[in-house]
C-alpha cells in the first residue's frame, strides 16, 4: 500500500559552526544538520532564510 506523498516544504537555513564560525546554507528537511569540515562538530542554526508563508 502506497500512501500519498506529503509535499514537504523546503526551508533554506543558514548554519554556523559554534567553534570557527564557518557558515553554510542547507535546505531542511531534505538535508540534515551538517558537520563542520574543520572542527567535526555539528553546526547550529544561525538564521532561517525562508519562512513558511504558504496559503
Ligand atoms: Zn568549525
Amino acid at each position: 500500500m502506497i500512501k500519498k506523498a506529503k509535499e514537504v516544504r523546503q526551508e533554506a537555513v543558514e548554519v554556523v559552526c559554534p567553534k570557527c564560525r564557518e557558515t553554510c546554507i542547507v535546505y531542511f528537511p531534505k538535508e540534515s544538520m551538517p558537520i563542520c569540515p574543520y572542527c567535526k562538530v555539528e553546526m547550529i542554526i544561525k538564521e532561517v532564510l525562508t519562512e513558511g508563508k504558504y496559503g
